[in-house]
């Protein structure tokens, strides 16, 4: 049995986006620059996707541009509203510590720039609140950009308040949406943000393409320099089979959202209490207000790369919060930023979920993990210390 539960890395791609992608790689194969039929053909696909996805997040199709990914669409909003400010004199940038690193990193990018940078920290049940980012705010702050759910942990943050103080504040607000997508209900009018970044990879789509939501207005600042392609806004010649698979599949994961969300809900449920038993365990990040697949626990006196290799040899798939950095074993700036001790944040596992996932897979993660930790804690000379410091 291969059990998937790693979707906040890449999901899947759905049988309905592969069936619409796959006309676009040997017959509509034109480019939708080009004047001749085959062109127009594909550049009407173009447009089409253009509109599924903007009727998707509640957005007008002008305000939608096709990007690389998440990764770029994050870096494009930021230094869009950071050039945008530093043109009126304005160089504070307000985010949170524990962004996705294509956030973080553009920052330390600007940071070298001239830019001045503000990390609020999140609470220790990963909330970010909105009154540390309106304390923050200053005459010199051109932009707010904070991730509506976390990719690590799941919490999902309070982004429409975060808009509402932005908006009174004349302050551009961004939010990495990525995990959200497809998820969660998503609608920027409603959210009230400015630039709002996606991943097709991360809702059953392709990888290698995403896509920035631009309110009408900001006029984007290029990261790509070339052809005419996304109004100027972004050279290069479309991904277009990966555009249309995306657009099939966000509309797929909004129309099911509903059934999706209550469905993985329930399994993450009881995943969550099916694994709380194990002793010192225990979970990171609210348990409410989090995404419905998201499992993120820590379980003392172990590490989580044995026990990803050893949940991987019973068929489970499943990722650490810590990453592995040039040879030296760097505990997650997530599970850091929400004040878990850097040697408990060693012993980490995140569990995504999807509505791909059955109750009898959930059932199997159930009975191995406590195996796994139950052997690698016989193992472990700091399980071994923790359990005499207890008597
Ligand atoms: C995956 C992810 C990204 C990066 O998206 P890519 O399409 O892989 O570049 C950015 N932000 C968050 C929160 C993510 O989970």
């Amino acid at each position: 049995m291969t059990v998937y539960a790693d979707n906040a890395a890449t999901t899947r791609l759905s049988d309905k986006a592969f069936n619409a992608m796959q006309p676009l790689l040997k017959e509509v194969y034109g480019n939708p620059s080009s004047l001749h039929s085959l062109g127009q053909q594909a550049k009407t696909l173009l447009e089409q996707s253009r509109e599924k996805i903007a009727l998707s997040i509640g957005a007008s199709p002008k305000e939608i541009y096709f990007t690389s990914g998440g990764s770029e669409a994050d870096n494009q909003a930021i230094r869009t509203a950071a050039y945008i400010g530093k043109a009126k004199g304005k160089n504070h940038i307000i985010s949170s510590a524990f962004e996705h690193h294509a956030v973080l990193h553009t920052l330390d990018a600007l940071k070298k720039e001239g830019f001045e940078i503000t990390l609020i920290k999140p609470d220790r049940n990963g909330l970010i609140n909105e009154k540390d980012i309106e304390a923050a705010v200053k005459d010199e702050t051109c932009l707010v950009t904070i991730m509506m759910a976390n990719n690590e942990i799941g919490t999902i943050q309070p982004v429409e308040k975060i808009a509402e103080i932005c908006k009174e504040k004349k302050v551009l607000f961004h939010t990495d949406a990525v995990q959200a997508i497809g998820h969660i209900p998503v609608d920027v009018e409603k959210i009230g943000c400015d630039m709002l970044s996606a991943s097709g990879h991360k809702f059953h789509g392709p990888k290698g393409t995403g896509f920035l939501y631009v309110k009408k207005g900001i006029i984007l600042k290029n990261l790509i320099e070339g052809g005419a392609q996304e109004r100027g806004k972004r050279a290069g010649t479309e991904n277009l089979p990966a555009i249309v698979g995306m657009a099939e599949a966000i509309e797929e994961a909004v129309s099911n959202l509903e059934s999706n969300m209550s469905r993985v809900t329930s399994l993450r449920n009881r995943l969550i209490d099916g694994l709380s038993g194990i002793e010192r365990s225990f979970l990171n990040g609210d348990r409410k207000k989090r995404l419905p697949g998201n499992v993120n626990m820590c379980f003392e006196g172990i590490e989580g790369e044995s026990l990803l290799l050893l949940l991987d040899r019973k068929g489970i798939c499943a990722s650490s919060g810590s990453a592995c950095t040039s040879g030296s074993l760097d505990p997650s700036h997530v599970l850091l930023s929400i004040g878990v001790p850097v040697e408990i944040a060693h012993g980490s596992l995140r569990l995504s979920l999807s509505e791909y996932n059955t109750e009898e897979e959930i059932e199997h993660i159930i009975e191995s993990v406590p195996q796994v930790v139950d052997y690698l804690r016989s193992i472990s000379p700091v399980w071994e210390k923790i359990k005499k410091e207890e008597k």
